[in-house]
């Protein structure tokens, strides 16, 4: 028996004869697609860069030179505490809200890149998103029919009571609907993969989970199947581990990263590039953000930290050829904002936030837009940094377009109408914030020309290698990403038992 789950030892690494599947990355992409497999009597291993969430967060490597990247263009988009090098992945630090997307976004519409339509529909993705929310326990109340539709009822219902929300914007004419979020088995808030899906499967004698170990590039033979990958361990070891199958789950960022490194006589440009598509596309959700005050009224005297999100508007502004976008309203009593965060410089500021919250009540309204899909927003490589292992970080480039401060301006005018129709109070605009969303950078198609994976997610050009991640999300609309990428794994999954 081969089972292992240790920290530290690589044992598992030295077998000469192949898994079924090497899973790269402990996200929820990758969890998710070994839990189904997994299930199906499929012999896995998982690879995992990092440690716990003990180590990263005293390990300052893991932080600082693991999870690192260069950025450059006019987004000024942030580095830090974007995603997460360790068991589990991003999922240990993400909210949890998990709105499916809507059927329209799979269809032809504005930001559609040109010759890449999304090479599935709605129809084929519902049946694995409601695996998805069974696996997440996703609860929600009942939602308006703005909202993207369903055929079952989510799994779990509401834990609170927005119906302050509701009330205050239906007077406006605003349809403020529940936001589905995944609930955790035991804690109150946190729903982390490694500890809410893993367990179930973690001792199953054919899975392996190796963590610790860092996938430098993917070897291949001279019929361009991927044969191992070249694997870096923390005490200075290199090892290859081989399969029969390799899925790449190392995120957005991670995973063209990886594909790039693994340049060869048969990939010179990196595996997957031969078309140079690896990488380009990448797209986020920025987000304009306010706060206004209001005179108390229902339960906004309660110290809660209520969220509502409204569907009425997504597509609006397709009429114009912009993006689709998604409101956000908060009761936000408790926490200041994390666009204010606890430093010692801002200790007044919140401090002043909080105590005008007796008097009035604060509302946030804020809104996620979709970014136009470009060419030139893309993760390469960085020429000047590397790892712990000597390898070039992910460089990202990512400036916004004319749409994008389009679609940005137009979500400013209507929270101001919003907070005016109020008669709000103190209305102020904080930063526009990304939402870490790391979407589009292997594009899914059926045209090689202008996509990296087919519709069953097998890297164009090669016979055994697939990606599982947002990176192959076509368009992200405006939506949190890790249902859709749940969903997804639960597809790919199936696929990878299919006889051929
Ligand atoms: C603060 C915050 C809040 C968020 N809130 C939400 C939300 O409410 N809803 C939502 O849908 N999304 C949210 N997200 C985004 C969400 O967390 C990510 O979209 C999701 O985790 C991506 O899943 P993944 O498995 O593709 O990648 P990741 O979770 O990033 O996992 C990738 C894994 O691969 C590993 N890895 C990378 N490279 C290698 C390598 N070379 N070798 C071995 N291992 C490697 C990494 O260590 C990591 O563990 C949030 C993110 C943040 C930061």
């Amino acid at each position: 028996m081969h089972k292992k789950y240790s920290y530290f030892d690589m044992a598992p690494l030295d077998r000469s004869d192949p898994y079924d599947v090497c899973i790269v990355g402990s996200g929820p992409a990758g969890i998710t697609l070994a839990k189904t497999l997994v299930e199906k009597g499929v012999r896995v291993l998982m690879m995992e860069s990092g440690y716990g969430l003990f180590r990263w967060l005293v390990d300052k490597r893991f932080k600082q030179v693991l999870a690192d990247f260069e950025v450059s263009g006019n987004a000024n988009y942030p580095v830090e505490n974007t995603r997460g090098m360790l068991l589990g992945g991003t999922s240990n630090f993400w909210t949890g809200r998990c709105e499916r997307l809507h059927p329209f976004d799979f269809e032809r519409h504005p930001y559609v890149p040109n010759g890449n339509p999304w090479p599935i529909t709605y129809n084929e993705l519902e049946p694995y998103y409601e695996m998805a929310e069974k696996t997440l326990r996703v609860r929600c109340g009942e939602r308006s029919s703005d909202a993207p539709p369903r055929r079952t009822p989510f799994p779990l219902p509401p834990k609170t009571d927005i119906s302050y929300l509701k009330n205050l914007f239906n007077k406006l004419g605003v349809v403020v609907d529940d936001s589905p979020t995944a609930t955790p088995r035991k804690i109150p808030r946190f729903f982390r993969f490694q500890n809410e899906v893993l367990p179930a499967f973690l001792k199953a004698p054919h899975f392996t989970l190796v963590t610790g170990a860092t996938v430098a590039r993917l070897l291949n033979d001279t019929e361009r199947n991927i044969t191992g990958a070249v694997v870096n361990t923390f005490d200075g070891l290199q090892k290859i581990a081989r399969a029969k199958k390799f899925v790449i789950a190392a995120g957005g960022i991670g995973t063209p990263r990886l594909l790039l490194l693994s340049r060869s006589a048969q990939y010179p440009e990196g595996v997957g590039n031969h078309h140079d598509r690896v990488g380009r596309g990448f797209h986020e959700h920025p987000a304009v953000n306010f706060y206004g005050q209001l005179p108390h009224q229902g339960d906004s005297r309660l110290l809660t930290n209520k969220i509502g999100r409204s569907h009425q508007f997504y597509n609006t502004f397709w009429k114009e050829n912009l993006g689709t976008i998604l409101p956000v309203f908060r009761q936000s009593w408790v926490l200041p904002h994390h666009n204010m965060p606890m430093t010692v410089a801002n200790i007044p500021r919140n401090t002043v936030a909080i105590l005008k919250r007796f008097r009035k009540a604060t509302v946030y309204i804020g809104v996620v837009i979709e970014m136009k899909i470009s060419d030139a927003n893309r993760v390469g490589l960085s020429k000047t940094k590397c790892d712990l292992f000597g390898d070039p970080l992910a460089h990202l480039t990512l400036n916004y377009s004319d749409e994008d401060r389009q679609l940005l301006a137009r979500s400013r005018e209507l929270v101001q109408k919003w907070y005016g129709d109020l008669n709000a109070e103190d209305v102020y605009e904080a930063q526009v914030t990304f939402s870490r969303h790391h979407m589009g950078s292997c594009r899914m198609g059926d045209d090689p020309l202008t996509s990296v994976v087919d519709r069953n997610l097998r890297v164009h050009g090669t016979s055994n290698l697939y990606l599982s991640g947002s990176e192959v999300f076509v368009t992200g609309g405006a939506m949190q990403p890790v249902l859709t990428i749940t969903a997804l794994a639960y597809r790919l999954g199936e696929h990878l038992v299919q006889p051929k």
